[in-house]
C-alpha cells in the first residue's frame, strides 16, 4: 500500500472522527442526527478529490463516531455504511452523469453540487441511519421523523458549506496583487461582516425587536465578497460564518434560539444554507462572467496580431506592385491600386484600434512623453484629414500657442477620432470647427460637429466599451464602437477628461482637456 495513500485514508479519517465527535456535542437529536455535522462535506470532498479509493477512512470514520457515542456495533456499522454510500453515490453522481468540476469555475457546477447530488445523497445516509437507529430501539417510532429531518438538513447544509470550502481551496491558486486599495476594501468589508454579526447575534447596542428582523443584514457585506472578492474567499466566509453563528446560537445568543439546541439549529441552519447558495452562486456568476470577459480580451488581442501580420505584407506588395505599375505608365491599374490601398488603410486603422483596445485592457497601453505645441499637432492632424475631406471645412477658431507635455502621437490619435466621427456623422453639414483653449491649469481641445447630434440617454454612455447609439439616425454607419473608448482611456492617462455636449438633430461638441503642469517623464507610462 503505497505511503502516501495511507496518509491520506488517515488525514481523512482523523478529521471526519473528530469533527464529528464535535458536531455530535451539539444537541444531536433522537441522540445521533445533528444539525452541525461536518463530515458529511468532509467526505465528498475527500472522494472527489482523492477519487472512491479513500471510502475506508470515510467508513471507519463514522462507525467509529457512532459506536464511541453508545450506539450498538451493529448499529454503528450501519450508520457507517450509509454514510460512506452517502459521499460515494454524491461523488458518482457528480462526476459521471453531472459532469461536474471540482474547481467549480461554473455556476452550474454549484447548482448541481448543492441543489441535486447534495440533498439526493443526503436522503440516503438520513434514511439508512434513522432505519438503524429504529431497529436498534435507540429512537422510539414517534421520534423516527424529527431524527431523519435533522440528519437530513444537517448533511444538505455540510455538502452546501464545507465542500465548496475544501474545493476551493484544493485546487492551484495564483495571489493576486495585494494593493493598498484591494486591502483597504478587505478591511472595510471585514467590519461590514463583523458588526452585521455583531448586530444580529449578539444585540451589543440592544436593538433587537425595536427596529424590523435584522437578520438579513448579513447580506450586503457577503454580496459585497461574492461580487469583489471571488468564490475561494466567499466560501471561505460562508464556512467561518456558519461556525461562529453554530456556536453563538448554542451559547444562547441570537435570533435563533429557541428551546432546545437542535430546534435553534435548525432555524439557523435553514437560513445559513439559504445564504450560502445565494452567495456561492453569485460569486459563481461574476466569476463566469469575468473568465469570459478576459477569454474575449485574449480572443481580440490574438486576432488583431494574427490580421495584422498578412495586412502588412499586403501594404508592402501592392506598394512594390504600385512601383511596377508606375514604370510601366499603367493609369487604370495605378488607380485601382490606390483604391485597394485606402481600404487597405482603413482594415489596418480597425486592427490597430482592436490592439489598442487589447493593450488598455491588460494594461499596457504605453505613453512616450514630449513636449510640443499643441497648436501645431492640430494644425497638422486638420491638413492631412483636410486632404481627403471633400464635403467639410475644418475651421480652427480659436488658437493658443502654449506647449504641453503629453504623447504626440497618442493625442493626435484622439484627435483624428474625433474629427473623423465628427465629419461621418454630420453627412448634411459642410463645417467643423476646431477650436483650442488655455485655462490656468489646463488645455482644451474641442471638436464642434453639426450633424446627428446625440441623445442625452447615450451621452452616459458614449464612452463605454462596445457602445454605439441604437437609433434610426445611426443605423446606416458601421463601427466597433471603440474609438470613444479609446480616447477617453488615452486622455485619461495623460490625467485629463473627455467630455460631449450635444442636441440631437444639432451637432456635437467633444471636448478633452489636458493638464499644463506636466512634467516630461523619460521612462515609458504603462497604463493601468
Ligand atoms: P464608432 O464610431 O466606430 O462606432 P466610436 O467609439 O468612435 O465608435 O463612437 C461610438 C458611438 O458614438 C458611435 O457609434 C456613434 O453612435 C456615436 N458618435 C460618436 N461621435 C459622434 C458624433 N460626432 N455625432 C454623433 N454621434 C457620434
Amino acid at each position: 500500500m503505497p505511503f502516501s495513500y495511507v496518509l491520506q485514508l488517515l488525514l481523512v479519517f482523523v478529521t471526519y472522527f473528530f469533527t464529528g465527535r464535535f458536531g455530535l456535542t451539539f444537541g444531536p437529536v433522537g441522540g445521533f442526527a445533528t444539525l452541525f455535522w461536518l463530515p458529511t462535506g468532509i467526505s465528498l470532498a475527500a472522494i472527489l478529490f482523492g477519487g472512491y479509493r479513500l471510502w475506508p477512512a470515510i467508513f471507519i470514520g463514522a462507525f467509529l463516531v457512532n459506536l464511541t457515542s453508545h450506539a450498538s456495533l451493529p448499529v454503528a456499522a450501519t450508520i457507517g455504511i450509509g454514510n460512506t454510500l452517502e459521499a460515494l453515490f454524491a461523488a458518482f453522481l457528480l462526476t459521471r452523469f453531472l459532469h461536474f468540476h471540482n474547481s467549480l469555475v461554473r455556476v452550474r457546477d454549484l447548482l448541481v453540487l448543492t441543489l441535486v447530488a447534495g440533498p439526493l445523497s443526503a436522503l440516503i445516509s438520513a434514511t439508512i441511519g434513522t432505519e438503524a437507529l429504529y431497529l436498534g430501539h435507540t429512537i422510539s417510532y414517534q421520534n423516527i421523523f424529527s431524527t431523519w429531518l435533522a440528519w437530513v438538513v444537517g448533511d444538505i447544509l455540510s455538502n452546501i458549506i464545507v465542500t465548496p470550502f475544501l474545493l476551493s481551496w484544493s485546487i492551484r491558486f495564483s495571489l493576486s496583487k495585494l494593493t493598498f486599495q484591494r486591502i483597504f476594501e478587505a478591511v472595510t468589508v471585514t467590519i461590514l461582516l463583523a458588526t452585521s454579526y455583531l448586530l444580529i447575534f449578539t444585540d451589543i447596542w440592544g436593538i433587537h425587536g425595536k427596529i424590523a428582523p435584522i437578520t438579513y443584514l448579513i447580506f450586503p457585506p457577503l454580496i459585497w465578497i461574492a461580487l469583489r472578492f471571488g468564490q475561494r474567499t466567499t466560501a471561505t466566509t460562508i464556512m467561518l460564518l456558519s461556525c461562529i453563528s453554530v456556536w453563538s446560537t448554542r451559547l444562547g445568543l441570537g435570533p435563533f434560539v429557541k428551546s432546545s439546541i437542535s430546534e435553534s439549529l435548525l432555524y439557523l441552519q435553514t437560513f445559513m444554507g439559504t445564504v450560502a447558495i445565494t452567495s456561492l452562486i453569485l460569486a459563481g456568476v461574476v466569476h463566469e462572467s469575468n473568465e469570459l470577459e478576459k477569454r474575449k480580451d485574449e480572443f481580440i488581442s490574438i486576432a488583431s496580431h494574427e490580421l495584422k501580420t498578412p495586412l502588412t505584407t499586403i501594404t508592402l506588395l501592392l506598394q512594390l506592385l504600385k512601383r511596377l505599375q508606375k514604370k510601366k505608365k499603367e493609369i487604370q491599374s495605378l488607380e485601382l491600386i490606390n483604391k485597394t490601398e485606402s481600404q487597405v488603410k482603413k482594415m489596418a486603422d480597425l486592427i490597430t484600434d482592436l490592439l489598442d483596445l487589447s493593450k488598455i485592457q491588460i494594461g499596457k497601453l504605453e505613453l512616450r512623453k514630449e513636449r510640443f505645441a499643441m497648436y501645431e499637432l492640430v494644425q497638422e492632424v486638420v491638413d492631412n484629414i483636410q486632404r481627403i475631406t471633400k464635403k467639410h471645412t475644418i475651421i480652427i477658431e480659436e488658437q493658443t500657442k502654449k506647449k504641453v507635455v503629453a504623447d504626440k502621437e497618442r493625442i493626435s490619435q484622439v484627435l483624428i477620432n474625433l474629427l473623423n466621427n465628427a465629419i461621418r456623422y454630420s453627412p448634411k453639414a459642410d463645417k467643423i470647427i476646431v477650436s483650442l483653449k488655455a485655462t490656468s491649469q489646463d488645455f482644451i481641445v474641442s471638436v464642434e460637429d453639426f450633424g446627428i447630434g446625440i441623445a442625452r440617454k447615450d451621452q452616459e454612455k458614449i464612452f463605454e466599451r462596445f457602445f454605439r447609439v441604437k437609433d434610426s439616425d445611426n443605423k446606416n454607419y458601421t463601427g466597433f464602437g471603440i474609438g470613444l473608448y479609446i480616447a477617453n482611456a488615452i486622455v485619461r492617462k495623460h490625467h485629463g477628461r473627455i467630455w460631449v455636449q450635444s442636441s440631437k438633430g444639432k451637432g456635437t461638441t467633444f471636448s478633452f482637456s489636458l493638464p499644463l503642469s506636466n512634467r516630461i517623464r523619460r521612462k515609458i507610462l504603462p497604463l493601468k
